[in-house]
């Protein structure tokens, strides 16, 4: 515990919640304690990623607990990472039982990006990792977005669930990233119809962000419920 304290004051990591788990030393501890396989720290390794940065520090095990997760840290600081590994050691291998993950991402730009660096940590496993595109959500057929991963914005994940395209009942995690900017866009309503049609009632939510204006507390409030909140840096900057 005073261990814990420490790695976490050295690297200005706030946390508050139930029984927070431990924050990583290292990313060795990934294989050591949460069965992580080689593909992954081969990966990291290849991307020259030598420590865990502090929200990936902290983020990763409480994901890996099977705990929902508010985490902020500033632009620049590893985000990406601290759900998508978590995501990846948990589903394990690629399966055929349907959508199992969801990141939703403000913009197109946004969710482009997230789906390379996901399919860049997924490398060397058979993961089936999907960036939800307007030619799926008009042309595709509903077997055209199955995947392990998908990847989209609250609108264009929105229409595909009115139009029938997806089915996300089996989803078991579903990731807010860049939330404080998803709110500010006035996303909410199509957020909300993507947690619902999350219909798992063991999904678990997790919500990340730059900044943490009341509104991304509120939000984080009504859709998680005992979730550990992970702040890197000083408070509201
Ligand atoms: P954020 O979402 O917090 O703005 P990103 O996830 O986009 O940040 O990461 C910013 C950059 O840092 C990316 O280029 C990413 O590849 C790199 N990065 C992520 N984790 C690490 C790490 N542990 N060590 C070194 N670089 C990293
Ligand atoms: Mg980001």
């Amino acid at each position: 515990i005073e261990r814990d304290a420490l790695l976490r004051k050295k690297h200005l990591i706030h946390v508050s919640g139930n029984n927070v788990p431990s924050p990583l030393q290292n990313f060795a501890e990934l294989s050591s304690s949460y069965g992580c396989e080689s593909y992954l720290l081969h990966n990291l390794a290849e991307l020259g990623f030598e420590e865990p940065t502090p929200i990936q520090r902290q983020a990763i095990p409480v994901l890996l607990s099977g705990r929902e997760c508010f985490a902020c840290a500033p632009t620049g600081s590893g985000k990406t990472l601290a759900f998508v590994c978590p995501m990846l050691i948990k589903l394990k291998h690629a399966s055929k039982d349907g959508i199992r993950a969801v990141i939703l991402c403000p913009t197109r730009e946004l969710a482009a990006q997230t789906t390379r660096e996901c399919k860049r940590m997924a490398k060397g496993n058979k993961f089936r990792i999907k960036l939800m595109t307007k030619e799926l959500v008009r042309n595709g057929d509903f077997s055209k977005l199955l995947c392990d991963i998908l990847i989209s914005t609250p609108l264009r994940l929105q229409l595909a669930i009115r139009k029938k395209k997806v089915d996300l009942s089996r989803v078991e995690y579903l990731v807010l990233d860049e939330s404080d900017k998803l709110f500010e866009l006035g996303m909410l309503k199509q957020i909300d119809s993507v947690a619902k049609a999350c219909s798992n009632t063991s999904v678990i939510r997790s919500l990340f962000s730059a900044t943490l204006p009341d509104f991304v507390e509120e939000l984080a409030r009504t859709i998680m419920h005992d979730a550990v909140r992970v702040i890197v840096g000083r408070k509201n900057t």
